[in-house]
């Protein structure tokens, strides 16, 4: 009997592939697994919900039901894949067992938190990295009845978004991180500046350079204090503290990981035959690159190769966009450390180029009205992946 190609993973990257497969072939038996609901949504769309006040099951858009009748897959949400076993090609899920034929690992990454958070605040502090957390987060807020002040514990991007989104929809916010420019990942410290002063013209308070040394209950809400000394209350507080791919199943089986993600090479293979790897949990010949384009690239090749036509993915010069209507952002993060960065514009319309010692660019990033040299630049920078 022939078994099924399983997806472990209903994220971008677990639904897209079904999708793209049924594209090519029909009677392809696939089961995707997963642990969550299983509902299609864009992750995307998480940050950007508050300001227009968006419940949970208007981000959906598609129930696992309905999935699984338009594509033609079965789907086994709140499912969790235990173990897998790559020599006899069976999945345990608890205490089931479940062949497969192929196998693809589309198992995201999670927050890193920086902190456990005690019996006694949960429910008060919250991470959100997929559409269960939004509805927890959403739930909690609703139940305040009032707009909200809440803490943000990260300046990343999904912070800033957060920020921006939370702000605009009313609540009070304060933004807090060890480092003392916003988007110390994409952007040089100027426009990092540029982004806090826009930020704090929407009203967030900044409490940068200076990280959390405590939380504590605090009557309904949370009492945070700083390593500055300083302190402040907050009803929710929401950790933006980056995220890790989730490769603790592909490790347990013996596949080739590490801090980066799986690994794989440019055909999606892991080090384990018939097994594959894509999304955020994947570290695709030395990248993870952990945003939309790169995974939508990998779900066609991947696609392709699963029905016959072995097909290598290829990134190209794809910038990061930053939600923050407060001041656009638009970043290419340089390939590697550059022997310069120039910096041009003035006010918070700024471009900054990342110049290799030959002069080459090699990244760039841009806010307010100089995104619109995205296009031009991206142009003469180095591919992703190329
Ligand atoms: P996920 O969506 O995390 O899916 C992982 C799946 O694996 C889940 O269904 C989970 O239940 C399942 N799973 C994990 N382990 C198991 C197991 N053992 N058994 C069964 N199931 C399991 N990117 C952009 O390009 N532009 C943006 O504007 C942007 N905004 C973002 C905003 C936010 C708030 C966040 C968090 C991310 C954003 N990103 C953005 C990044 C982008 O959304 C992600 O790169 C993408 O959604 C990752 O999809 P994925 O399918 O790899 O992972």
């Amino acid at each position: 009997m022939n078994e099924p190609l399983i997806i472990i993973g209903s994220g971008m990257a677990g639904l897209g592939l079904a999708r793209q497969i049924r594209a090519h072939d029909s009677h392809r038996a696939i089961t995707v697994i997963t642990a969550d609901s299983g509902d299609e949504y864009a992750k995307p769309l998480l940050s950007t919900g508050f300001a227009k006040h968006l419940p949970p099951d208007r981000l959906a858009t598609r129930s696992a039901l309905e999935v699984a009748d338009q594509q033609g897959v079965v789907m086994r949400t709140h499912t969790r894949v235990t173990a897998i076993d790559p020599a006899s090609r069976q999945l345990q899920l608890g205490v089931e067992t479940s062949g497969f034929g192929e196998l693809v690992l589309a198992t995201g990454a999670l927050p890193r938190l920086p902190f456990s958070v005690t019996d006694e605040l949960s429910g008060r502090v919250f991470s959100i990295n997929d559409l269960d957390d939004y509805r927890a987060f959403h739930a909690a807020l609703s139940a305040l009845g009032r707009p909200a002040r809440v803490a943000i514990i990260g300046a990343g991007l999904v912070g800033c978004e957060f920020a921006n989104d939370m702000v605009a929809g009313g609540h009070g916010i304060t933004l807090i991180a060890p480092e003392e420019a916003p988007l110390p990942r994409l952007l040089p410290d100027p426009l990092g500046y540029a982004l806090g002063e826009a930020l704090a013209e929407q009203g967030v308070h900044l409490r940068l350079g200076r990280g959390v040394a405590a939380l504590q209950a605090e009557g309904s809400g949370i009492a945070i204090t700083l390593n500055d000394g300083h302190g402040l209350s907050a009803d929710l507080v929401l950790v933006a503290t980056g995220l890790g791919p989730r490769t603790d199943l592909a490790e347990a089986a013996g596949l080739e990981t590490d801090e980066s993600g799986i690994q794989t090479d440019r055909y999606l293979r892991t080090s384990a035959p018939a097994i594959y790897a894509l999304g955020d949990g994947a570290c695709v010949d030395g990248v993870n690159a952990m945003y939309v384009q790169p995974l939508q690239a990998s779900v066609k090749a991947l696609a392709a190769t699963l029905t016959g036509t072995p097909t290598r993915v290829a990134y190209g010069p794809w910038p990061v966009l930053v939600k923050t209507p407060a001041l656009p952002v638009v970043s290419l993060p340089p390939t590697h450390e550059p022997a310069r960065w120039r910096i041009e514009g003035e006010g918070h319309d700024l471009t900054a180029l990342a110049e290799a010692e030959d002069g080459r660019l090699i990244g760039f990033a841009l806010t307010g009205a100089c995104v619109r040299r995205k296009v031009e630049l991206a142009r003469s920078a180095p591919a992703l992946l190329g």
